[in-house]
């Protein structure tokens, strides 16, 4: 999986919640930007619906006080889109929740 996110430790959480999610080898370029504040989500994620190899993403991230937890949300997405493609936004929410509590606090 390659990263790219010109914030270091938003790139850096991403990696980390890749490595949590064992989807650190898939054939998956994603790119992270900030998402500005005016919009009503905290996040979401855009690709290719129908392509399942060497897929590109973009991830839209809100970088308020909420960011890691939406970063790690939208990474469980990333993993559902890359497998069944199904969004389950329970999974989504409470993987969210354990992988922020796991991960090391900025
Ligand atoms: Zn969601």
């Amino acid at each position: 999986m390659n990263i790219l996110c010109n914030n270091e430790k938003m790139r850096d959480k991403a990696v980390e919640f890749a490595n949590l999610l064992d989807i650190q080898d898939s054939k998956v370029t994603l790119n992270i930007f900030r998402l500005p504040h005016p919009d009503r989500r905290q996040g979401f994620l855009d690709y290719p619906k129908k392509a399942r190899i060497n897929m590109y993403m973009e991830m839209f991230v809100k970088y308020n006080e909420e960011r890691y937890i939406t970063l790690a949300h939208e990474m469980v997405h990333v993993r559902q889109a890359i497998t069944d493609g199904i969004m389950d936004e329970i999974e989504a929410e409470t993987l969210a929740y354990r992988m922020n509590n796991i991960s090391d606090k900025p």
